[in-house]
């Protein structure tokens, strides 16, 4: 099962973070990129598992 935790820590404080290259750019319609608060990772969730934070 898909949860929505940091894969590093599982923490499962993170939030939407704003892309950051071309490459995550093009993948924004797929993806969207997130900040665990925890441990600091970087990392992706597919939008239909992600939580809504209103960057669109
Ligand atoms: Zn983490």
């Amino acid at each position: 099962m898909h949860h929505r935790r940091c894969p590093n820590c599982g923490s499962v404080e993170f939030r939407g973070v704003g892309t950051r290259n071309g490459l995550e750019r093009a993948f924004s319609w797929l993806v969207s990129p997130y900040r665990c608060g925890l441990c600091g990772r970087h990392f992706f969730l597919y939008r239909w598992l992600a939580p809504l934070t209103g960057t669109d």
